[in-house]
């Protein structure tokens, strides 16, 4: 569903902060990108989305390049960290949101927010507004806004990096089940070790803007290929 082909960035027009990334993203797959801090991982999926221009190369959605075509008509669901909900509506008004955008009919509006809130289990929560949410309740509602539009393709950013462990947890299997569930194509942005292996199909371990290693979760454990994904790895587990 998403092809990498020879892609670099550049910040500062010196610097390589992405090195020559060719990667495939197979459909219906959950793709993780696991590595350290400032290795590359935001910046891959920024450009995917549409936020950062690619320095050279080009990415390629369901076969279309589409260096050129602006983040809203990608058609890419995406979940980050700091849950960016509308703070003024209501839960129920911010997933209806991206549907009133693609000008749906309403009574197809509330089918659609009202499935996406049983799919989260939070079905009674339509008409509270986020601050009366708690952390973890706040990120079902992103995960049900990035996919109340049916996407073939979610993005999620370290979705879970802001909740404590039991509910990271919690929302780990969730979110694996919500992949099974719908088929949607997923690429899970991470340095949580034991969340990239517990929850892909493929894991991309960069380090300093190049994929040391791409291979199932398994494959990585029994069969590093070098000494830094053995490390990093093997770090925490
Ligand atoms: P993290 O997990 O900390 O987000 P990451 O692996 O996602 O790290 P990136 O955020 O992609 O890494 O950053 C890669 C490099 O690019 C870092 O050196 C970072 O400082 C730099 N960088 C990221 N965004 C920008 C920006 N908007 N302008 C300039 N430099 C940037």
């Amino acid at each position: 569903i998403v092809r990498f082909e020879n892609v670099q960035k550049s910040y500062d027009g010196e610097s390589l902060v992405v090195k020559n990334l060719n990667l495939n993203v197979e459909r219906g797959e959950f793709l993780t990108m696991l590595g350290p801090s400032g290795s590359g991982k935001t910046t891959c999926l920024m450009m995917l989305a549409g936020f950062e221009p690619a320095t050279h190369g080009e990415i390629f959605l369901n076969e279309q390049p589409i260096n050129n075509v602006p983040p809203h008509k990608r058609g890419i669901g995406m979940v980050f960290q700091n849950y960016a909900l509308f703070p003024h509506m209501t839960v129920a008004e911010n997933l209806a949101f991206p549907l009133e955008v693609r000008k749906l009919p309403k009574a197809d509006v509330e089918a659609k927010v009202k499935r996406a809130l049983e799919m989260v289990q939070l079905p009674e929560f339509g008409g509270r507004r986020p601050a009366q949410l708690s952390g973890g309740q706040q990120q079902r509602v992103a995960v049900a806004r990035a996919l109340v539009f049916e996407p073939d393709l979610v993005l999620m950013d370290e979705p879970l990096g802001a909740l404590d462990k039991n509910l990271r947890e919690e929302m780990q299997y969730e979110i694996k089940h919500i992949h099974d569930n719908l088929g949607v194509s997923v690429v899970y942005v991470t340095h949580d070790q034991s969340e990239a292996l517990t929850m892909s199909n493929r894991v991309a371990v960069f380090d300093d803007g190049v994929i040391q290693q791409l291979a199932a979760p398994d494959v990585l454990y029994e069969e590093p290929v070098n000494a830094f994904v053995a490390y990093f790895i093997g770090e925490n587990n």
